[in-house]
């Protein structure tokens, strides 16, 4: 049974007191939701503040990105042990605009991946074909790489807290949604890629959100689906509001 997973990516958006703010009108819109597990992702700045704030109130808080390596001199980066430090759960790996702002790549999504599983972070990694590539027929050419590649060298018997984001980047941020159709065929490649890379077990296991402009009036379509296991949203998660019906509506 694969425990929906609801997760808020805030980008660049809301400081610590803004953060903090979201959760004190948030928390009881979902108290007593104890069916999905819920993750705010906001900016490092306000990692430490929503951490503290959400104690105790079953969300979780997790990074959008960050380093492979525990230190270094790599200016502006942020190590897994420091996030851990601070009681962060979750992170988010390889996200397009990562891939496409920032040079992310398949091969430092392979490190990140390893890398949160080596210290107990929850890895989100996010993979999705360009609008060019599926007008091409290369959807499932593109998920099958991306799966792969970040589970590259990934031992089986580490793996079960990882989960993957299919967002497709044409849907991501734009107000175009995948159709259920098309997200389901998606997840059945990606768990398909799972399965090859990894074992069937945790094929079946490992959980595959949806996120591409998801809202609370599409969430139940999207969401609950065979093998579709949550949301991870964005601008829709900046509202307390909106992303407490997305989580009622998905779950
Ligand atoms: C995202 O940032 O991961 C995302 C899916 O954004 P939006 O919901 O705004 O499309």
């Amino acid at each position: 049974m694969r425990k929906p997973l609801i997760a808020a990516n805030w980008k660049m958006y809301k400081n610590p007191t803004e953060s903090t703010a979201f959760l004190t009108h948030f928390a009881p819109l979902i108290k007593h939701h104890d069916k999905a597990e819920i993750v705010l992702c906001p900016s490092m700045t306000s990692l430490p503040a929503l951490v503290d704030a959400a104690r105790g109130k079953s969300i979780f808080v997790g990074a959008q990105t960050m380093h492979w390596l525990n230190e270094g001199a790599y200016t502006g980066e942020t190590s897994p042990t420091m996030l851990t430090a601070i009681g962060a759960t979750h992170v988010l790996i390889g996200h397009s605009e990562r891939r496409q702002y920032f040079n992310e790549t398949d091969t430092t999504v392979n490190l990140k991946l390893k890398a949160a599983l080596a210290h107990g972070l929850i890895p989100i990694v996010c993979v999705g074909e360009h609008l060019t590539e599926r007008e091409a027929g290369l959807t499932a050419n593109v998920l099958e790489l991306q799966t792969s590649l970040a589970l590259e060298g990934v031992d089986p018997a580490a793996a079960a807290p990882i989960v993957f984001a299919y967002e497709p980047v044409w849907a991501i941020g734009t107000g175009r949604t995948a159709t259920p159709e098309i997200a389901a065929d998606a997840h059945k490649i990606i768990r398909a890629q799972i399965a090859k890379s990894l074992t069937p077990e945790l094929a079946a296991s490992i959980r595959i959100l949806y996120g591409g402009s998801v809202k609370p009036d599409n969430a139940q379509s999207l969401c609950c689906l065979e093998d579709i296991d949550g949301a991870l949203v964005g601008g829709a998660s900046l509202d307390p509001t909106s992303f407490a019906q997305i989580v009622t509506n998905a779950t």
